[in-house]
Order: C-alpha cells, then sequence, then structure tokens
C-alpha cells in the first residue's frame, strides 16, 4: 500500500515511517504542502497521513483541493487536540477519519488498516480474489495455492488492479505507478508487462475495457 505521509515533526515523521514500512507498505514522507502537492501529482497514493500544522500551511487546505479535484484517496488526519476542534470537528472536511495527538503507533496502524478495508476491501495485509492471494508485506502472490514468481512491475500492476477491483484502472495510471520512468516511455511496455502478468496469474484474470484500461473483476464476468 503507498502512503504518502505529510508531517513535519521530525521524530513523530520517523516513527511512523518506520512502523509502516515494518508492515510492508510503502511510505513517502514529506514535511511541507507543497511537497505533498508535488508527490500528488506525480504518482498515485492509496492513502494519506496528513497533520494539519505545517510550515507553509494548513493540512485543510489540501484535503479540501483534493476533494474539489474529485481525488478519493482516503485521508487520515493527525492533529494536535486544538487544531482539531478549531479546524475539524464540523468535519465537513471531506477527511475520512482522525487521530489526536499524542497517539500510539499500535493505535494509528489499526486506523489505517480500518480506513483501508473500508475503502478498499482489506486490510492493508492479504489481499484475496478469485484464487489469487496477495501477501503485501512480504510481496509474495499465490494462484490458487502455488507461489507466483512476479517481476516487481508485475506485482505493482496486479496490487494496483486488485486494490481496486471491479474498477478500470487507465493505462496511464497503471504506467505511471507501476513502471519506473524509463520503461514507461517505450509505449509498449505496459502491454509485454501485462501479457507476462497474465500468463502467470492465468489469462481471464485481468480484462482488457477498450482503449480505456484494465480491470479485475470481484467475480468472474459471465458466471
Ligand atoms: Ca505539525
Amino acid at each position: 500500500m503507498k502512503i504518502l505521509l505529510i508531517e513535519d515533526d521530525m521524530d513523530l515523521g520517523n516513527g511512523i515511517r518506520i512502523a509502516l514500512t515494518d508492515q510492508g507498505m510503502d511510505v513517502t514522507w514529506v514535511r511541507q504542502l507543497a511537497d505533498a502537492q508535488r508527490q500528488l501529482e506525480q504518482r498515485g497514493f492509496d492513502l494519506l497521513l496528513l497533520d494539519l500544522g505545517l510550515p507553509d500551511g494548513n493540512g485543510m487546505d489540501l484535503v479540501a483541493s483534493l476533494r474539489r479535484g474529485r481525488e478519493g484517496v482516503p485521508i487520515l488526519i493527525l492533529s494536535a487536540r486544538d487544531a482539531l476542534s478549531d479546524r475539524l470537528l464540523g468535519l465537513d472536511s471531506g477527511a475520512d477519519d482522525y487521530l489526536v495527538k499524542p497517539f500510539e503507533l499500535a493505535e494509528l496502524l489499526s486506523r489505517v488498516r480500518a480506513l483501508a478495508r473500508r475503502s478498499y476491501g482489506f486490510d492493508g495485509e492479504t489481499m484475496e480474489l478469485r484464487g489469487i492471494v496477495l501477501h503485501v508485506p512480504t510481496r509474495r502472490v499465490t494462484v490458487n495455492g502455488r507461489p507466483a514468481d512476479l517481476t516487481g512491475s508485475e506485482y505493482e500492476l496486479l496490487r494496483i488492479l486488485m486494490m481496486r477491483a471491479d474498477r478500470v484502472v487507465t493505462r496511464r495510471s497503471l504506467e505511471e505507478q507501476a513502471l519506473p520512468g524509463s520503461q514507461a516511455n517505450a509505449s509498449n511496455s505496459l502491454d509485454v508487462h501485462m501479457a507476462n502478468l497474465r500468463r502467470k496469474v492465468g489469462e481471464g484474470l485481468i480484462r482488457t475495457v477498450r482503449g480505456v484500461g484494465y480491470v479485475i473483476d470481484q467475480r468472474e464476468v459471465g458466471r
């Protein structure tokens, strides 16, 4: 799971980064709103952890701008009690959950899992769908109980499609998120990785939506 952590407190930010990375999550940590914006333009994230009091502004402005752009990414706010009462208790903000500082890291992890479950139907550790099991902390994938040997790009493609099951993911979004820069430039690179992935997980799993992208249906279409 790709998490964008926006927190300017060095000790807290570092503690969160280590705790989430230990759970197999892929954490990008920034300390300013401007850096957060830049990261969001460059790559897709599955979840945002957002402090409110930041050196270059208020985190709520980011929530507002994401929701205006109809970005559905789940947002968990981390905030000191006073900032929270000022800014959030109306809860018109569009954030999905909030955690009041100080908090235990175990509490944060359980909130992150709960939010992932609510948003994506899985707990951030194991995804299971049509005989495919993907275990995030170890990046292991099994197909009908047998281990599948996926490359890094193939794993990422599968992970993204499983997270967004029943929703079409565009070619562009897959290229940006799963293929490193130099590869994404080759126009047929995605097709090559997709063909290899399909060979390994079974041809029927990933459905092509012509001219748009790809989707994994929770249940096999036509059955
Ligand atoms: Ca702060």
